[in-house]
């Protein structure tokens, strides 16, 4: 699969991210796990956070250490407000510090509205919403605490939210989830505002459809590839790795003036496909 060799990749010969310190929740699998490795190929020491699923943590771990830097697997559940609070302050005994947070922990609970029981509603606003809420929350205090180490990035600190192209774009059947990531965008705002005069950053990446356990459905079978293929006017599903990159480059300084800014990283899925050949 194109998605396995791509994560095989070879060493970065640029280390974008050199001496940095990240953690990444959700990083057992699809986009947290490809986004730990990339993050890890380009320089930064890596907390890899898990729920379920310790030894796919503990295989990601093996492969970021395989580029130099360093890695540790820690299990949390990212809506739980005491682990989250261990878990950051865990980074920052472990690391020294820390730069780059990357909340990008999720799932879904899908059901037709009246069908939806406020436990699926629940469940998916709190892992997806209040989730990036704490992780967010505890990360700005250590970037806060630390300031700006210009010698380590021009930034005191990333926060780097993983959103969805259905913060704009209407889900019927997931009201909770297109709920959640419609409020991503606007805790990422208010946060990058917020922030910005401490000079921490604050984006959110807006991902299409992405080839990951949480939409397997949608591109398993050859017919249900073809009708995804339908709203993507690139021509491909993406895979972990079109994200991850996208996570390294806005960690970066290359990304330094980019503040409050969500990226699409979509193959063109917000271009309103449907309007190409009508409307
Ligand atoms: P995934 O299911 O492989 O990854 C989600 C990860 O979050 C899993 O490892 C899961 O264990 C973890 N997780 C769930 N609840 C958690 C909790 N309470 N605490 C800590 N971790 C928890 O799916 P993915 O596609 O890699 O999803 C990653 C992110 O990307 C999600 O926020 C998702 O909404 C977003 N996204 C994915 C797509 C896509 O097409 N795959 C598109 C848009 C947005």
């Amino acid at each position: 699969m194109a998605g396995k060799a791509k994560e095989d990749r070879a060493p970065l010969g640029v280390q974008l991210l050199r001496g940095q310190k990240a953690l990444v929740t959700g990083a057992s699998s699809g986009i947290g796990k490809a986004t730990a490795i990339a993050l890890g190929r380009a320089g930064a020491d890596v907390v890899v956070n898990y729920v379920s699923g310790a030894d796919q943590a503990a295989q990601v771990v093996e492969r970021i250490e395989a580029f130099g830097v360093s890695a540790y697997a820690h299990e949390a559940d990212v809506s739980d407000e005491d682990q989250v609070v261990a878990m950051v302050a865990r980074a920052v005994r472990e690391f020294g510090t820390l730069d780059i947070m990357v909340a990008n922990a999720g799932l879904q609970r899908d059901a037709a509205v009246t069908d939806m029981s406020l436990a699926q509603w629940q469940k998916v606003i709190d892992v997806n919403l209040t989730g990036q809420f704490l992780c967010a929350r505890e990360a700005a205090k250590e970037f806060l605490r630390r300031g700006v180490v210009p010698e380590v990035s021009r930034a005191a600190g990333k926060i780097i939210c993983m959103s969805s192209v259905h913060q704009v774009i209407p889900w019927a059947g997931h009201v909770n989830y297109a709920s959640s990531k419609g409020g991503v965008g606007m805790l990422m705002q208010t946060l990058a505002q917020e922030l910005a005069p401490h000079r921490v950053r604050v984006n959110a990446i807006a991902p299409g459809a992405i080839r990951t356990p949480i939409n397997r459905a949608a591109w398993e079978t050859p017919q249900a590839e073809a009708d995804l293929l339908k709203l993507i006017p690139y021509g491909r599903v993406g895979d972990p790795e079109d994200i991850a990159d996208a996570v390294v480059a806005m960690a970066s300084d290359l990304f330094d003036y980019v503040v409050g800014t969500t990226l699409y990283v979509d193959g063109g899925m917000t271009l309103f496909p449907g309007f190409a050949t009508g409307g």
